[in-house]
């Protein structure tokens, strides 16, 4: 029991730096694109959700915060030509939000800028993935994972991909990106 508490001690260590020091890395790239960190969170997720995900909704429940916050920054980084809105093909009462050349140039420059090479560190991505389910789960959060490894995402024999939930064809783009409705497998 005491060595669970403390190893849960170490996580939340560990995890607070992590989190901490994105947050800061963002922010200083923030500062100089002229918006606010949350703006950059925005078209950072944007930049990587698929066609389920990239709504008001989606952004809301992946960064955790209130629809009206969200919609606030959606205006700014609309109006300054970050984003633009379409009429969602697949529900007629909502939109989805697409980046701009703009909003990629921009997210570009802050990958290239804020992201560490992680290319000696081997296999990360499993034990990160493992913590990401325990705790969306106990939380009864969405999945928010890569498609590609999702428990809907079916491998079709005459080759390609299928998602096993909306029946549609996924293309290799497609599998790479996060998902809202993404379930562990
Ligand atoms: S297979 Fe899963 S992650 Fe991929 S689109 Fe379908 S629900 Fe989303």
């Amino acid at each position: 029991m005491r060595y669970y508490i403390k190893m849960n001690d170490d996580i939340i260590i560990w995890l607070e730096r992590l989190s901490a020091l994105h947050k800061s890395q963002i922010r200083k790239s923030a500062a100089i694109e002229g918006v606010q960190l949350v703006h950059l969170e925005i078209l950072q997720y944007l930049s990587i959700c698929n066609k389920y995900s990239n709504t008001a909704q989606g952004i809301s429940e992946y960064l955790g915060q209130t629809k009206s916050s969200i919609s606030q920054s959606l205006k700014f980084i609309e109006k300054v030509g970050h984003i633009k809105r379409e009429p969602n093909s697949n529900d007629k009462r909502s939109y989805q939000i697409f980046l701009t050349k703009d909003g990629k140039e921009c997210i570009k420059r802050m990958n290239e800028s804020s992201t560490p090479d992680l290319s000696e560190v081997g296999d990360i991505v499993g034990n990160i993935k493992t913590i990401l389910y325990k705790w969306q789960e106990q939380n009864d959060l969405k999945g928010f994972g890569q498609c590609k490894s999702c428990y809907f995402n079916k491998i079709l024999e005459k080759g390609g991909f299928q998602c096993g939930l909306t029946q549609e064809p996924l293309s290799e783009t497609d599998i790479q990106q996060i998902c809202r409705e993404y379930k562990f497998k």
